[in-house]
């Protein structure tokens, strides 16, 4: 790292819900890095986007403005998601470089120094790859592991495994993230979509520091759903594949059938086989048809045009 340049301003993006027990930890183990940053001359921000927190959160962070002038609080008006807390934050924060940080220090202060090497080195971006991910739970990992392989085969952008929302983006790539007018935002898939010249750090997943996941196993589930269907229109495809496919068996069967009698004359009524293939094919039409609702769903919420999140009010950084 070099310290030509005095002025450039790096600010830490960190959405908190209910995370009153994660702050203090939070700032302390930034401290000693965040000191390193400013002694190579940089200026640094603490962008806190409080997603609606239920808790003590709120009035942890605006006692902790008090204490150190670097600071800020965006406050939202509910509980919006992860995404659009990160979109609020990114939206706000003044940085010549943007670091999207989870409070609970799961990413770890000092890979900061990393990123912003690289960074200085002329990358635009510099994602944080987890190497070791032992400290998450086996399912979370097996279902990231699927995720991924689902996503990465009908996605047209691919999105790196092992990345998370922990990384670096200059200045240009919030700016480019700015002007993506959409509303429901999968962050992931919307950092690869942009692209960028890209560096990756390796780092290891810390665990949990204080508090609790926010993320449940349904939770996660929607979540894989959105950034599917964000990036991809392959499951609408599908059904045209599985319609044909249905539709070329049943007339082989319809042969069949039509030469057995010719053969044989005619046999007896098969109900049961009847109702199977009823069956079957009403649960195959049925998924097909929540598929479409899926996307329906999508495009209703699109054009309804409401704002991503919705600021209550600003602390800090005057
Ligand atoms: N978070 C948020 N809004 C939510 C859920 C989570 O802002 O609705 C924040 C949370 O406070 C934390 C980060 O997102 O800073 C990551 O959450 P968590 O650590 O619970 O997720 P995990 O690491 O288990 O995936
Ligand atoms: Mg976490």
């Amino acid at each position: 790292m070099n310290a030509s340049d005095k002025t450039k301003l790096v600010s830490l993006v960190i959405p908190v819900c209910d995370e009153e027990t994660t702050i203090g930890p939070f700032l302390t183990g930034m401290a000693e890095v965040l000191r390193q940053v400013e002694a190579y001359g940089y200026r640094v921000e603490l962008l806190f986007v409080d997603d609606g927190s239920k808790d003590g959160t709120l009035a942890v962070l605006t006692a902790a403005i008090a204490q150190d002038a670097r600071i800020r609080v965006l406050e939202l008006s509910r509980n919006f998601g992860k995404e659009a807390a990160l979109t609020a934050g990114i939206d706000a924060a003044h940085g010549d470089a943007l670091i999207p940080i989870d409070v609970d220090l799961q990413d770890p202060p000092e890979v900061i120094l990393q990123l912003i090497d690289a960074w200085e080195q002329g990358y635009e971006v510099v994602v944080g790859h987890r190497t070791d991910r032992g400290n998450d739970s086996l399912f979370k990992r097996q279902s990231a592991r699927w995720f991924y392989k689902v996503v990465n085969a009908v996605a047209d952008t691919p999105v790196p495994e092992n990345v998370g929302d922990f990384r670096l983006i200059d200045r240009c790539v919030a700016d480019a993230l700015k002007r993506l007018p959409e509303r429901r935002r999968f962050m992931k898939g919307l950092f690869a979509w942009v692209g960028f010249r890209t560096a990756v750090v390796d780092y290891r997943r810390a665990p949990r520091a204080a508090g609790t996941s926010k993320f449940s196993g349904w939770k996660l589930w929607n979540l894989a759903l959105e950034g599917i269907t964000s990036f991809s229109t392959a499951p609408l495809r599908l059904w045209t594949y599985i319609g044909a496919v249905v539709a070329g068996l049943a007339f082989v069967y319809a042969l069949y059938i039509v030469f057995r009698v010719l053969w044989l004359g005619v046999d007896l009524p098969g109900y049961a086989s009847l109702l199977v293939v009823v069956l079957f094919l009403g649960g195959i039409q049925l998924i097909g048809i929540g598929v479409l609702g899926e996307y329906l769903g999508r495009v209703y919420l699109e054009v309804k045009q409401r704002p991503t999140y919705i600021v209550r009010r600003e602390h800090g950084g005057e």
